[in-house]
């Protein structure tokens, strides 16, 4: 068991330093740990992430935990982060200059029909889910993203099932496939509580109508803790979703660097 969604206390809604979830990684002998914590953007703070003055430390800190654990881990250098067009040099600069090993999108915030900055936490409408999608799409495009981080988020709205909300997953698994994308099953889904929606008691994500269209695809398919504490980082939330990956039947793989 490996994870590549790993956040620590800079985005300051998560708990524990870089090393306490690297030693919880260690003592579950996972092989590799890639930490993602959420990206910042220099001119712009959109809350609840790390600070752009944070990020050198972040990832100087990183740098020196994979010299001090070589021996017992390999660690990379990833960040979780929103799609806007308009930073497309920066998602560049992160990896051409900086030396991230990869970046994670991780769509939360998008603009809608009518041009409105939005939150998918307050979707107006499944409306929405299509220009969701089609962001998510164009990002996977940029080829600056290495996995695609809860990519049926939008569920977590409680909708009924209609034609806009198909055709935002269609457009989703489309454009992975076509850019040979992995997608993550994110396990904090699972941390969320349950709760009755129009399609029954569930938890907000992963869904299952997405998964079952992923399923019959031959896509990627990773487990992301999306760990906000070190204990996250391999729990019995983690053990559920790589089962509930292999009664998808999905095509999990291990590792993002293959
Ligand atoms: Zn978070
Ligand atoms: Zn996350």
């Amino acid at each position: 068991m490996n994870n590549y969604h790993t956040h620590t206390y800079r985005c300051l809604h998560a708990f524990g330093k870089e090393e306490d979830y690297v030693q919880e990684a260690v003592a579950h002998k996972m092989e590799e740990l890639g930490f993602s914590d959420h990206g910042p953007f220099p001119h712009h703070d959109y809350g609840l992430r790390m600070q752009y003055t944070e990020l050198d430390d972040y990832l100087q800190t990183i740098d020196r935990l994979r010299e001090q654990y070589r021996d017992r881990i390999r660690l990379y250098k990833g960040l979780e982060i929103e799609y806007y067009r308009e930073s497309l040099p920066y998602y560049r600069e992160l990896i051409d200059q900086r030396g991230l090993d990869y970046l994670a999108l991780g769509a939360h915030s998008f603009v809608d029909a009518k041009g409105h900055f939005k939150n998918i936490f307050f979707a107006s409408g499944t409306e929405d889910f299509l220009t969701y999608a089609d962001n998510v799409c164009e990002a996977m495009r940029t080829g600056c993203f290495r996995f695609v981080a809860h990519p049926d988020l939008f569920f977590l709205n409680d909708f009924p099932m209609d034609d806009n909300t198909e055709e935002a997953c269609r457009r989703i698994i489309t454009c992975a496939q076509e850019q040979n994308m992995i997608l993550e099953y994110n396990a904090n889904g699972y941390r969320r509580a349950r709760r009755m929606c129009c399609d029954g008691l569930r938890h907000p994500y992963p869904h299952r109508y997405f998964w079952q269209k992923v399923a019959q695809t031959d896509l990627r398919v990773i487990v992301g803790s999306d760990c906000h504490t070190p204990q996250q980082v391999c729990d019995d939330t983690m053990r559920f979703a790589y089962k509930e990956v292999q009664r998808l039947g999905l095509n999990q793989i291990d590792t993002i660097f293959s």
